[in-house]
Order: C-alpha cells, then structure tokens, then sequence
C-alpha cells in the first residue's frame, strides 16, 4: 500500500509540473509581453464625461447643466427644477433653484460670488426652497457680492416674489443677526427684483450682452412665468412650471435648447406617485404638461435640443414617459436627470453627464474679505455668558497654533 501510495504521488507530482510547464512554457512569455503593452501610463484623450471645474469654455459656448429636474419631493436621485446657465463671457445664471438643487449648484465648484444671478418661475417650493441655502449658505461659502434674485409679481402684492424674498429674511432673522459681527456679511444682501408677471416677452435683464425675457406661463395660479436668454446668437428657452400656451409657441419657437416641463405620465402618477386617476388628469394634464402634451410643444417649435424635465428619471418610468413624448414627437431630445450638461455652440450640441467630487469645498472669494467688525455683535445675554467654560489653557493653544502656522496675532478675546 505504502509504494502504491508513494507511485501514485509521484505520478500526480510529475503531472502538475509537466501541466505548469506546458503553461509556462508555451504562455508565459506572450502573457507578460500582452501585460506590457496594455499599461499606458497616458491619460485618455477624451472624455465622454464632465468633470465640473476641469474644462475651459469657449467664448462662444453655452453651458446648460442640470441641477434639479425631478419633482416636489426632492429625493437622492433627483432634486427639484434649477438648472444652472454658463456664457463664454464668464456670466452665470441660475434659473429656478428647487428645494435639494443648492448642494448640486455647490458641485460645479463655482466660486459663491458667481453664483449670484437666480431668475424664480413661480414661487412653489420645488422652484425656490433652496433660494434660502444658497443665500445663507453662499455666505458662509465666501461669497462677498449680494444675491440677486428676479421673480414675477402676483395678482396681490402678497403673492409676488418681493413679499417672499421679505418674509423669508424674516424668516431668518436669528441667523442674519448670529452672523453680525462675526463674518463678512456683504453677501448677505439680497437685491430683489420684481417685474410683472403679464409681460409678454419683457426684457428683465439686459447686461453685458445677455438678454433675458419673461413670458407669462400658465400655472396654478396667476403669477407663473418662463424665461428665454439671448446671448452671441444662441437662445435658451426655460419654461419653469406651465401648461402649454400661446407665449411660449410664439416667443421660445427656434431656440438652441429649450427646456420644458414634462411632468410625470398620468399612468405614472397612478401606479407610482399613488395618486386616483382624477388627481393624476387634473394635475398631470390640467396643472403641469404632460409627456404627450410636451411633445406636440417641441413639434411645434422646433428647439435644436428638446430638454424634458420634471418626472423622476428611473428605469421602471421612463420607458413609459418616453413612449408618451413619441408619440406626438421625433425630434432631438434629452430626457433630463440631475447633472446631465449640454455643451453648445452654434454648431454642435454635446450632451453629457457630469461626475461629481462628493468632497466639495468652498471655492475662495472673488475678492478680499473684510474683518468682520466685533462692534456690531448682538452678543449674548449676562444668563449665557454666565454659563461659559472658556477652557484658556486649551483656547490658547489653539491661538498660538494658527498664529505660529499663519504668521498672525490673533488674541483669545476677552469680551
Ligand atoms: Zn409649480
Ligand atoms: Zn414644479
């Protein structure tokens, strides 16, 4: 049994080696050679990604990228409307800036001082519930500028967009007045401007080239509008919330990129939205555009991009939100989702999607900061200062550790 065993062993023995030497022999060396060859330590040429902050844009290029574009409940996937408008010429403009959208505009890696331009369609919370994050949080993101807001007026003064932009700085009257004294607040303010919301193709805004029109839209209210910009021949047609109508027919036909609501499918707002089919008609027919109603907008228009936005984008849906814009469109199309980026000149339209760093920072301020000034403090009450523990032997460390890194002599203060 014993030399059975040890003949059997050395059998086996001699066949894993003459097996390994075959493979070896035979592969071995083309393997290594292959190996060599698909190593290159180049980056790729191209990309069919955008990486925000690493490309130059050209004078005459326009930027559209999508910050928002799902529905009224933000959620992971999709925040609500905002897209963000970039010019050769340097300017920016945000156009809606739904609740979830302030953390995608921060993603672009913009600096917070040219982020200062935000054009409101109507004032339901998935168009401006994000107004105030980037307000407040552009402070603190070191911008130094105002924050320049446009929106429509109401039927009632009450309903307008400087009634808002007042009652949401009362809103935040704590948080203005902890910043006192404390920060350069010079980009806490908020230059409002209200225009009225029947204008049919009103000139709104008019600087350095850029011409931006309001419409009137048809939406829930009286009060909605849509925007068209001009710039260097190329027009962006935005439609912020309406039902199809006669202004933006005449006024958004021919524009390079227009971007339409396309609300969610009746039968989607049934099936996942959990709505009855009377609540998914009325509001997905009557309040908003539907995806059919879209189409027969873009086919009467003719963009040389149709954007589709204001559904959730997902696997399970579009199919459906697709089938229902065909049917009355064949045109050129993007059916939007967050940080897809249309690049276009008067030549070509690039539509990409954009890869975003999560680890984002603030970029630094256009401008020199100001020391805030300590006498304009609201402070604190003698009950709370009463209540202190200002562990010196730690603060001071902690001074003299900045001061040693920086070159600076800043004192633990003593008020
Ligand atoms: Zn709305
Ligand atoms: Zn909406």
């Amino acid at each position: 049994m014993q030399i059975r065993k040890r003949k059997f062993a050395t059998l086996c023995t001699l066949g894993i080696t003459l097996v390994m030497g075959i493979y070896l022999g035979s592969s071995g060396l083309s393997l290594t050679s292959w190996v060599r060859a698909a190593s290159p330590t180049k980056a790729l040429a191209k990309h069919d990604v955008y990486y925000p902050g690493t490309e130059d844009l050209g004078p005459d290029e326009m930027r559209v990228v999508a910050c928002g574009t799902g529905m009224p409940n933000s959620r992971p996937k999709q925040a609500a409307a905002c897209f963000l408008v970039e010019l050769g010429n340097g300017d920016k403009f945000i156009f809606d800036i739904g609740s979830g959208s302030a953390e995608r505009l921060s993603a672009m890696k913009i600096p917070y001082d040219y982020l200062d331009k935000v054009f409101i369609g109507h004032l339901h919370s998935d168009h401006f519930g994000a107004l105030a994050d980037l307000w407040i949080g552009g402070v603190i993101g070191n911008r130094i500028k105002p924050l320049r807001v446009w929106g429509p007026s109401g039927h009632k003064p009450e309903f307008g967009t400087a009634y808002a932009m007042e009652h949401m700085q009362k809103v935040f009257t704590w948080d203005s007045g902890s910043r006192q004294g404390n920060v350069d607040i010079r980009g806490q303010v908020l230059e409002v401007t209200e225009f009225d919301y029947k204008g049919i193709n009103q000139v709104i805004y008019q600087e350095n080239g850029v011409t931006i029109r309001s419409i009137p839209a048809i939406h829930a209210l009286d009060g909605p509008v849509s925007f068209i910009l001009e710039w260097n021949g190329l027009k962006f047609a935005y439609s912020s919330d309406t039902y199809p109508n006669k202004w933006w027919l005449k006024y958004a036909t021919g524009a390079d990129i227009a971007i339409h609501e396309c609300f969610a499918s009746p039968k989607t707002l049934v099936e996942k939205q959990k709505w009855t089919p009377g609540a998914a008609l009325n509001v997905g027919t009557q309040v908003h555009t539907s995806p059919a109603q879209f189409g027969k907008v873009m086919s009467l228009t003719k963009p040389r991009i149709a954007v589709a936005y204001h559904f959730f984008n997902d696997f399970d849906t579009l199919p459906e939100q697709l089938a229902q814009v065909r049917q009355t469109y064949d045109g050129p199309l993007s059916m939007a989702t967050d940080y897809m980026v249309w690049n276009i000149t008067k030549n070509d339209i690039r539509v990409r999607m954009a890869s975003i760093d999560e680890d984002i920072w603030p970029q630094p301020a256009v401008g020199k900061k100001l020391p805030p000034d300590r006498s304009t403090r609201i402070g604190f009450s003698e009950f709370v200062l009463s209540g202190r523990e200002p562990f010196p032997e730690v603060v001071q460390k902690i001074y003299d550790d900045i001061n040693a890194e920086y070159g600076t002599t800043y004192k633990v203060p003593t008020d």
